[in-house]
């Protein structure tokens, strides 16, 4: 669905299609105005956009990057050979290994610098094994482009002039990039109009943090009309607004980031907010990572997420195995090229997510760039580190994942694996579902449910376990849910 902005403030809702999705572009003047969008080119011009880009990137590279200099001498590379994004498979893959060891070493010192190449920010990628974040640094050239992806995002996302965006995302205490880029959308929106909650984990002598109370408040208060953060937070703020009884009829689109959200997910805060007197809300799931400082966005609910900026960003997937490149459609390892970067640049980067994408042209918006494809479940991408093997078998957590989500009833959730006699390393795995109920639904209706699920999705029984929601996610002390828990000594 569409929504068709009308000059008085009020929209039209209209199913989303090539043609209609040229209908709110032309509406609005700022898209409009956006002639070289590569969305809408067509695939050979993508092409000699992305090699011309690459060109000059690798020219950069050649230049001022310590890393890929002493790469491309190590393993006898000569850069001037990889003339286009195909070229790009004669270069060994870049892990988060050897970024992490020594981000420096990624972050170019260019000979002869322009006004561009200076510092603009940096923000840090979390979730490390260390604990330690990772430096990724913006020069000014990388904060502009980021700007126009972002743009070009919310475009893909629908977003009109009339937008009131409210920020979700924690204001952390390390900044990454959730809390920033959802502030740069709210510059590039159309007319742009927006609201941080500020939440997130209070200082002991700067009291700048507000409470999710305050969050939920404030969205009815501004009526603010696109709500953006992290998936597990607005759910809460949603499930807290809907027992107050709040007036959440202006809300028409969510913007579900930095978790997958399956479609039990997705569907239950849009009952909820229709349950507050929202009008068919797009429950979007946008998939992003710091290492491309911004998201790829869904036109649709499942349409895929599509990259703003094919010109910024070559994707491929490869083999997990073989590491050869595969062609559309099958899932491996999503690896990410930077195309016009001057501060860390990464080439053919694995960005540690199991995932499909295609070239084929969007059946609802007719957008003709890089997709990504739904593959596990009803979501995008899967954690590498995420397989786990559990009873002698490989299971994946994320099809756990959608079977709880989609089991009515269950607020929270937490996998876990244990050992059944937890005292004795040796005793067999246990699977266990940590689950915070809703008052609607007994214990004993949920139990019997998510049992056959589970026993369904993989083939083995799980102890469930219930809880407060706050034991399972707790807002004040954490940025996300954690979902998955492997309490199993290691090895
Ligand atoms: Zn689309």
């Amino acid at each position: 669905m569409l929504r068709l902005g009308n000059p008085d403030g009020s929209y039209d809702i209209i199913e989303t299609t090539p043609e209609n999705t040229q209908r709110v572009l032309a509406n609005e003047p700022l898209y409009a105005a956006d002639t070289d969008d590569p969305n809408f080119m067509a695939p050979d011009e993508i092409r000699a956009l992305q090699n011309g880009n690459l060109r000059r990137q690798l020219e950069r590279v050649k230049d001022g990057s310590a890393y890929y200099k002493g790469l491309f001498k190590r393993e006898k590379i000569d850069p001037d050979k990889i003339e286009t994004v195909d070229d790009l498979v004669r270069l060994p893959l870049t892990s988060k290994a050897d970024y992490m060891s020594d981000p420096e070493a990624f972050r170019l010192k260019l000979s002869n610098p322009t006004l561009y190449d200076w510092l603009w920010d940096v923000t840090y990628t979390t979730g490390t094994t260390t604990g330690i974040p990772t430096p990724f640094y913006n020069t000014i050239l990388d904060a502009y482009a980021t700007y126009r992806l972002i743009f070009r995002a919310i475009k893909i996302g629908g977003g009109l002039s009339t937008t009131r965006v409210v920020n979700l995302f924690p204001l952390g205490p390390i900044p990454h990039i959730g809390f920033f880029r959802a502030r740069d959308i709210i510059a590039m929106m159309p007319y742009g109009q927006g609201s941080f909650a500020c939440t997130g984990m209070p200082h002991p002598e700067f009291k700048i943090h507000r409470s999710l109370d305050y969050a939920v408040e404030l969205i009815e208060k501004i009526e603010g009309q696109a709500l953006v953060g992290i998936a597990s937070f607005i759910r809460r703020v949603i499930m807290k607004a809907e027992q107050e009884g709040r007036d959440y009829s202006q809300v028409h689109g969510v913007e579900l980031l930095g978790e997958a959200a399956p479609k039990g997910m997705r569907d239950d805060v849009r009952r909820r907010l229709e349950n507050m007197g929202a009008d068919r809300p797009f429950i979007a799931n946008s998939y992003g990572f710091t290492e491309m400082q911004g998201a790829m966005s869904e036109c649709e609910e499942f349409s895929g997420c599509h990259n703003p900026d094919d010109g910024l960003y070559f994707f491929e997937v490869v083999d997990e195995k073989t590491l050869e490149r595969l062609p559309d459609g099958e899932v491996g390892l999503l690896v990410i090229t930077h195309l016009n970067r001057t501060g860390t640049v990464l080439l053919r980067y694995v960005v540690g997510d199991y995932a499909a994408i295609t070239h084929e042209p969007c059946p609802f918006c007719g957008r003709t760039g890089t997709r990504t494809q739904i593959t596990v479940g009803s979501t995008y991408a899967t954690r590498t580190s995420e397989l786990v093997n559990l009873k002698g078998t490989l299971i994946n957590p994320e099809i756990l994942r959608d079977e709880i989500a989609n089991t009515a009833g269950i607020a929270e959730y937490q996998v876990v694996f244990t050992k059944k006699d937890p005292s004795d390393p040796y005793s067999p795995d246990e699977l266990v579902i940590r689950v915070g109920k809703l008052p609607d639904r007994s214990e004993k209706d949920i139990e019997e449910e998510l049992q056959q699920r589970i026993l369904r999705a993989v083939e083995m029984r799980a102890r469930i376990e219930f809880a407060e929601l706050s034991e399972i996610f707790d807002p004040d002390e954490s940025l996300k849910a954690v979902r998955i828990v492997d309490l199993r000594p290691k090895e």
